[in-house]
């Protein structure tokens, strides 16, 4: 199994950088795994989007689904030679998000292009050898976490999620991790609805994941001290999938599970 980062930014794609995305492959298996913005154009070194098995959404946020608007557009008028129609599975509301921006008679021909499979909490699909599955977890909209296994690996993504017991269950005794940060400090009383590097890396120590890679950090957060912090609580090795200093130096690492 092949994990490569599209993306890692949140909130906002900068240079070299687009919003959360991931390609994940398994022999002739390509699940793009968050559509953030800017993925679509990273994509497209790797794969051509015909070869694209399946787009798998973690959650409704533009951050992490924006780039389907776009990719709707590739598929219908851009004779990219998809043989039928793709299949997406995102929360419910991500269809209706899309048919707001194409216009409400949008719809038939949105199905034509893209074959809707809303996700459910407990919720698994085959493709070829790849086998997904996927939780429900704390985020402030409906949100879930995947899990990949092919070939004898195992990969888990967080989405975006506060800690809840459905990651730790989702996550036991994966290869890797791949978590985001996306909360720096927590203020007082403020509902938790991201991870700060500390709970990602005890996520990892506690569903024991053998490696941790931090994706979707704070704003601001410097991945350095991302990885220093979510280390301290982690016996594994950590990585960021971003490279502290300036934001044209981002490097989107291809890893190996
Ligand atoms: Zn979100």
């Amino acid at each position: 199994m092949r994990l490569t980062t599209l993306g890692v930014s949140s909130h906002y794609p900068v240079p070299g950088a687009p919003c959360t995305g991931m390609l994940v492959e398994h022999g002739a298996v390509s699940v793009w795994v968050d559509a953030g913005p800017g993925t679509l154009a990273e994509l497209q070194r790797h794969l051509a989007l015909a070869d694209v098995s399946a787009v798998w959404i973690s959650h409704g946020h533009a951050d992490h689904a924006a780039d389907l608007l776009p990719t709707f557009y590739a598929y219908r008028y851009g004779h990219v030679g998809a043989p039928a129609a793709v299949t997406v599975l995102a929360p419910e509301e991500v269809r209706g998000r899309l048919t707001g921006f194409l216009g409400p008679a949008s719809g038939p021909e949105l199905d034509r292009v893209f074959a809707f499979d809303a996700l459910g909490d407990g919720g698994r699909r085959r493709f070829g050898g790849m086998d997904l599955r996927w939780a429900a977890v704390r985020h402030d909209v409906p949100a879930f976490a995947l899990r990949v296994e092919a070939g004898g690996a195992s990969l888990v993504y967080t989405g975006d999620s506060a800690p809840c017991a459905a990651l730790d269950q989702l996550a036991r005794g994966c290869d890797l991790l791949v978590s985001e940060a996306g909360t720096d400090r927590r203020e007082p009383g403020e509902p938790p609805v991201h991870l700060t590097p500390e709970e990602a890396g005890e996520l990892a120590q506690r569903s024991g994941a053998r490696r941790l890679l931090l994706t979707h950090l704070a704003l601001g957060l410097d991945a350095a001290e991302a990885v220093r912090r979510a280390s301290a609580r982690f016996d594994g090795p950590v990585e960021a999938a971003v490279v502290s200093g300036s934001p044209m130096s981002v490097v989107l690492p291809t890893v190996d599970t």
